[in-house]
């Protein structure tokens, strides 16, 4: 038994990962695959790498030193539970089974309870970065005890990617703590990129610039607070041409984005919370709209503003969106933070926000500066309740607001969808309203259900005897 940390599935995510883990010193590292093609093929091409190949279950555990640790990259779902449920057969109590797939967090935390049952440790760790970051250093959030974190710790610590100087990873909390935040990761991945294409649809509409002069405008943006890896890819997205047609490559593309799911669990979630995620909620909505050609093409015909839109000032009108952007990145972070700090609370986790903006510094592909100024509000506030109120922040939106609605009018005027940046303005300035028109809708359900309300002015609970004399009395909370 020679191995510290094994890898079951060696296809492209594990593959990487254990060509990573072997790449560290002090890491020998045991792999196994279902079908042993993958082994094979990885062990040829990798004779650098210091590999126990395995062939069942029972070699794989025999290859691996105690507490056995063994990483999972497998198709979720159904294919992880199985390899689960084959690794419990031959490892013991103290143990660690590691699920680095995108797992739903709450398989997580049924898979974790069962596993515990044996006395085998088991942890869900989010694993961020595609397979260039499981090659060369992922983002990773791990759940799972604090026993296993004691060994797993510096085994993750060699393989994440490196922000100033710190690792990427850092233990997230309990159980499905770790696959949270990973969902929420690509949560706020949905919004960024939404926010970053309704930038671009504006900028193009209303200037006629080129995709190559506004990938110019991206990369500009990119030397300042909006630097980050997805205005860099956006910029050379944007540059591209298509080898066959000459053409831009964006405008050859078909306009339907796809999604694997995960912007759908975080607003799922997000809704069971009572957490306003609307940026992310938008953004994963706009793919959804992208990819049904028949209603868009049947909604074609229906009219939109008479008047062509054009800008008077290009580069005033660039600036403005370029704040809009801004603003509304700070609500889509703001709203995914809180829903991290929910899912916390509801599910006893204790979770350092702080510490999660840093390890998304590098490594993943919502990696950006920005997530410097995030640690900053949560270092000086720990329990912050809303992000966007931090100085930066404030100070940021401040600035900001007149540009951002600017844009919001003049792609409202234009008839440009721009879900992301009005909905996150409207949460804005929902959030900072005196008073919000709640009080109208509580008035509305204590009619028609007697769900009675509350008073500015006195303790209690009220009902008003609408299909009576109309007089109000004390009743009974039942929200
Ligand atoms: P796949 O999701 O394509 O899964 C293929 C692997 O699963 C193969 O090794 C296959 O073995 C194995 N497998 C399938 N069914 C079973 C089973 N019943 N029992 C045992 N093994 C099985 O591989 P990827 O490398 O693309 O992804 C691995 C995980 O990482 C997934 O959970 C995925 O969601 C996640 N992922 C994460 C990304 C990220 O950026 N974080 C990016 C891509 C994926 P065999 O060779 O025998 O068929």
């Amino acid at each position: 038994a020679r191995a510290n940390i094994g890898v079951v599935g060696l296809a492209v995510m594990g593959s990487n990962l254990a060509r990573n883990l072997a790449s560290r010193e002090g890491n020998t590292v045991a792999i196994f695959n279902r079908s042993r093609a993958k082994t094979d093929d990885l062990v040829a091409e990798h004779p650098e790498a210091e590999f126990i190949p395995a062939f069942s279950y029972e070699e794989f555990a025999a290859s691996l030193s105690k507490p056995r640790t063994a990483i999972i990259m497998v198709k979720a779902g159904r294919p992880t539970d199985a390899v689960i449920d084959a690794l419990v057969e031959v490892f013991e109590p103290g143990d660690i089974i590691v699920d680095g797939g995108n797992a739903y967090f709450p398989d997580t935390i049924r898979r974790e309870k069962a596993v515990r049952e044996t006395g085998i440790n088991f942890v869900g760790a989010g694993i961020s970065g595609g397979e260039e970051g499981a090659l060369h250093g992922p983002s990773i959030m791990p759940g799972g005890s604090d026993e296993s974190w004691v060994t797993l710790g510096p085994i993750l610590k060699s393989i994440a990617a490196v922000a100033e100087g710190e690792p990427c990873v850092t233990h997230i909390g309990h159980d499905g703590a770790g696959h949270f935040v990973k969902m929420v990761h690509n949560g706020i991945e949905y919004a960024d990129m939404q926010l970053i294409a309704e930038a671009y649809d504006l900028i193009r509409r209303g200037t006629g610039k080129s995709p190559a002069e506004i990938a110019d405008v991206f990369a500009d943006w990119n030397t300042g607070e909006l630097d980050s890896y997805l205005i860099e890819i956006t910029a050379e997205v944007l540059r591209q041409n298509d080898a066959e047609t000459g053409q831009p490559l964006v405008d050859v593309i078909l306009d339907q984005a796809g999604a694997k799911g995960t912007g759908a669990w975080t607003v799922q979630t997000a809704l069971a919370l009572g957490v306003p995620v609307s940026g992310i909620a938008e953004a994963t909505f706009a793919r959804s709209l992208s990819s049904h050609p028949e209603q868009r093409a049947l909604a074609s015909a229906l009219p939109g503003p008479e008047e062509e839109f054009h800008v008077a000032d290009a580069d005033a009108f660039i600036e403005d969106v370029r704040q809009a952007l801004f603003a509304s990145k700070i609500i889509a972070y703001s709203q995914g933070f809180d829903e991290i700090r929910a899912g916390a609370a509801e599910y006893g986790w204790s979770i350092d926000l702080g510490a999660v903006s840093k390890i998304w510094r590098a490594g993943c592909i919502i990696r950006a500066q920005f997530l410097n100024r995030i640690a900053d509000a949560y270092d000086e506030q720990p329990d912050l309740a809303v992000l966007a109120t931090a100085p930066y922040f404030a100070e940021a939106l401040t600035r900001g607001q007149a540009a951002w609605r600017r844009v919001v009018v003049a792609a409202t005027q234009a008839g440009i969808p721009s879900p992301a940046f009005s909905s996150s303005l409207a949460y804005y300035d929902g959030l900072r309203a005196e008073r919000l028109p709640a009080a109208l809708i509580q008035g509305q359900r204590d009619f028609f259900g007697a769900h009675t309300y509350k008073r500015i002015d006195k303790e209690g609970t009220f009902h008003t005897l609408w299909s009576g004399d109309r007089s109000e009395i004390e009743a009974e909370d039942t929200h």
